[in-house]
């Protein structure tokens, strides 16, 4: 017996490394003319990198200190960069401290308790912008540093006074740029970068891979803001990402896609279709294929 279009698309997708987890999955794919991307973990590989450690004067904290305070309160963090900066740790044999009453703010960053300091770890526009802190302008100009050489610049707090400053690198995808152009081809429409890092770093990436549209320092709702913008214009939106702060957008989008290896629980969970070979030219390919099932079907 020959099998139904939409569900050889699924046999399809599963030999270019996408998991779909519906045939309905696959006939909305096919409709997608709309692609959000996000960037860490999805554009990139998700295995940043900490490049630089900066202790602030008048802290008593050294590289190490600095390092380790971080790590510790990063540590029951899955996001890729908290896996960064406990990397970075490791790799300097540095003993960390246990972590109490932990939380974590998708897009924002983490506090814990560490030897009895209260430990923030996160986006400085954030942490740093209400009230001030960003007065003091040896943080400003740590960050702006950092950022410029477009790296993401990470602040940690102790008990609410900026100490330092991490930068982080990440790789891009191989065939990053590639699948952004088969994308834009197979939509009519560039790709857009929905991401919650700074606006430099983003700029600066995105326009290796061919991206023009960049939306920067954006939290987890304002990520579904921007597809419910586009749905609200007429447009069938395929939102890609792998953090926890891409699951609402995937949500909300008509499709979402998680990139698999680095993804989530909770994004895998919530994606209609996972990436597990991780590679971006899984996209347009599932794409493209799902297009021809519905032609098949219609
Ligand atoms: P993206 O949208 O590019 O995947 P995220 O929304 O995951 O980025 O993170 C946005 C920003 O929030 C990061 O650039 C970082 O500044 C901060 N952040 C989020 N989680 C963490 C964390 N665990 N440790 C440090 N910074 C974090
Ligand atoms: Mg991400």
């Amino acid at each position: 017996a020959t099998m139904p279009p939409l569900l050889s698309a699924i046999a399809n997708a599963g030999r270019h490394g996408v998991l779909a987890k519906s045939a309905v999955v696959m006939e909305r794919l096919g409709r997608v003319d709309a692609v959000a991307l996000d960037k860490t973990g999805t554009l990139t590989e998700g295995a940043p990198y900490v490049t630089d450690v900066r202790p602030l004067p008048g802290h008593g904290l050294d590289e190490d200190a600095l390092l380790a305070l971080a790590a510790a309160a990063e540590h029951p963090s899955e996001h890729p960069l908290a896996r960064a900066v406990v990397d970075a740790a490791r790799a300097r044999r540095l003993t960390l401290a246990d972590a109490a009453g932990f939380t974590s703010a998708p897009g924002l960053g983490v506090s814990a308790t560490v030897a009895g300091h209260t430990v923030r770890v996160g986006s400085p526009a954030r942490l740093l912008a209400p009230g001030g802190a960003l007065a003091d302008g040896g943080v400003r100009d740590a960050v702006r540093e950092l950022e410029d050489a477009g790296r993401t610049a990470v602040a940690v707090l102790r008990d609410g006074a900026p100490v330092g400053v991490l930068g982080v690198s990440d790789r891009l995808r191989p065939g990053a740029a590639a699948a952004v152009a088969a994308l834009a081809e197979l939509t009519g429409r560039s790709p857009v970068l929905l991401t919650g890092d700074n606006a430099r770093a983003a700029g600066r990436l995105a326009a290796e891979v061919g991206i023009t549209d960049v939306r920067a320092g954006l939290l987890p709702q304002d990520k579904v803001a921007a597809v419910r913008e586009w749905q609200d214009a007429g447009r069938t939106v395929l939102a890609v990402g792998d953090g926890v702060n891409d699951a609402p957008a995937l949500a909300a989008a008509d499709s979402g896609v998680a990139m698999g290896r680095a993804g989530s629980d909770l994004t895998l969970e919530t994606a209609d279709a996972v990436v597990v070979r991780d590679e971006l030219a899984a996209l347009p390919a599932v794409v493209r294929l799902s297009r021809r099932a519905r032609r098949l079907v219609v």
